[in-house]
């Protein structure tokens, strides 16, 4: 299997692993945008969200919080945006779903969310 995640799970390359069950796998981000910056797979191969099943994502999900808030606690951010990409339109590049938990600090100046000023502009217009 030619997947960069797949790898990870399988210990072919190395990852900074901060949590794992039997299904579920979370690490740090290779390029994280903030500190803590990790990502959550399902140890199984899937493409992408939408090629979950709604039990599946569901269990993904609580995986998430479990990790989200042990970052919490870790690092001390008790704020975090979440973020998926499905899709490489949608600015997924790898292709085996995972979701990223985003520490998030006070003042950090992050922006995430490009579409601010078109939504800041049309808020104006009304
Ligand atoms: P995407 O754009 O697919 O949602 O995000 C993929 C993420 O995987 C990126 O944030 C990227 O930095 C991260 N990434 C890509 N390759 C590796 C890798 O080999 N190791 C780790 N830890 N992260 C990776
Ligand atoms: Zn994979």
């Amino acid at each position: 299997m030619d997947c960069i995640f797949c790898k990870i799970v399988d210990g072919q390359i190395p990852a900074k692993i901060i949590y794992q069950d039997n299904d579920y796998l979370a690490f740090l981000d290779i390029s994280p945008v903030s500190q803590g910056h990790s990502l959550v797979i399902p140890k199984k191969h899937t493409v992408d969200f939408s090629s979950l099943t709604g039990a599946e994502a569901g269990a993904l999900a609580t995986t998430v919080l479990k990790v989200a808030k042990g970052i919490a606690q870790a690092l001390g951010a008790a704020a975090y945006n979440l973020g998926l990409n499905n899709g490489q339109s949608a600015g997924q590049i790898v292709p085996h779903v995972h979701w990223h938990i985003i520490p998030r600090y006070p003042g950090d100046d992050l922006h995430l969310w490009p579409a601010d000023a078109a939504e800041s502009q049309r808020l104006d217009e009304t």
